[in-house]
């Protein structure tokens, strides 16, 4: 669907008629995408980073977290658990940790692989060399927020990091035949509406397979502690309106907005999303992948988090996708 800039604001600001945004883009999630509700797995391997996001937890100047590096067989051990319960995906997600040789990786993702499921990576920039090498190792997609579009903010937010820099790994990555997953946060200090629905549009623009829209919430350990949070209800009227413009994409009901509010991801259910990614990292690790305060289901082991998400998805008339769950347009790959 095409929406204009002032159109997209004027949704984004309205918050006496959400119901309605919600409403019609949860008509446009089932005519599009159905009432299937695909899990992804998600395994958080590593939080040792080489960057410095102004927001985030594992930024590398936090000492207070203690920092672990999932060997690639826990790796691998995690990702065969977690296929035992039934994922048909899994997601790997570090911070930009370079204590990983790319053969490293490339040996996780093969046996991942052999699992019989879709993989998806999340780490970062990295070299074309690398990323080609994960793809033709089977990696299937990957995931890679831009943040925000405002080059301004984002150089604000990200020192010695370059927004075009990440912009062209997202071009290279799409160019290697993945399905690529991009989005942004939400309530950023500075941030506009404006500047949100410059965002989305270009989220459009690029082609993305996956929006991952979710707030941003200050961590007490980063440059932000004293920032406000950003809002539930802004985030899911951001994300209904991608529904809108993009309307068989993939869209996960993100973990950040469960941590605002108990229910946040049910909401998002209702309100566009149509993917869930809980957290199948082992107790032990899962705490210390702080990157804001509070996380929703941080203590709930895998298998309580599978059967309490099936009843909740039950409860509003959906079920648990038992495909891979590709952007329906390349259902047929993984
Ligand atoms: N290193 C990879 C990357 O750069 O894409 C993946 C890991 S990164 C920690 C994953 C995502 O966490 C980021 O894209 C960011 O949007 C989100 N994040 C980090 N800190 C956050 C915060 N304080 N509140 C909400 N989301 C946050």
């Amino acid at each position: 669907m095409k929406l204009t800039k002032q159109k997209i604001v004027e949704l984004l600001e309205n918050s006496d008629n959400q119901d309605d945004l919600f409403h019609r883009a949860d008509l446009i999630r089932k005519k599009n995408v159905g009432d299937s509700v695909f899990l992804r797995g998600l395994i958080e391997f590593s939080n040792f980073c080489r960057n410095s996001c102004f927001y985030c937890g594992i930024r590398r100047e936090n000492a207070q977290i203690k920092r672990y590096r999932l060997t690639p067989d826990e790796i691998i051990s995690l990702a065969r658990g977690a296929v035992q319960l039934g994922f048909k995906t899994i997601v790997l997600q570090s911070g930009e940790d370079v204590g990983y040789s790319c053969d490293d990786l490339c040996r996780v993702i093969e046996e991942i692989k052999k699992m019989d499921v879709a993989l998806t990576l999340s780490i970062g920039e990295r070299e074309y060399e690398e990323y080609a090498a994960f793809k033709n190792c089977g990696a299937d997609r990957y995931l890679m927020r831009i943040e925000t579009t405002d080059k301004k903010l984002y150089h604000q937010l990200h020192p010695k990091m370059s927004w075009q820099h990440r912009y062209e790994c997202l071009m290279m990555i799409k160019e290697l035949g993945y399905e690529l997953g991009s989005g942004i946060l939400v309530g950023l200090p500075n941030q506009s509406l404006e500047s949100i629905a410059d965002d989305l549009l270009f989220l459009q623009k690029i082609g993305i397979d996956m929006a991952g829209i979710g707030p941003f919430i200050a961590h007490p350990n980063t440059p932000l502690k004293n920032c406000l949070s950003g809002t539930l209800d802004l985030s899911l009227r951001a994300m209904s309106v991608i529904r809108l413009l993009m309307p068989d994409i993939n869209i996960p009901a993100t973990t950040a907005m469960e941590t605002l509010e108990k229910k946040g991801r049910i909401r998002a259910l209702k309100a566009g999303a149509n993917v869930v990614m809980p957290n199948v990292t082992d107790s032990l690790h899962r705490s210390f992948y702080e990157l804001y305060p509070n996380k929703a289901c941080l203590n709930d082991g895998v298998a309580h988090c599978y059967a309490c998400l099936n009843l909740q998805i039950q409860s509003i008339g959906r079920k648990i996708g038992t495909g891979y769950g590709s952007h329906v347009k390349n259902s047929v790959k993984k």
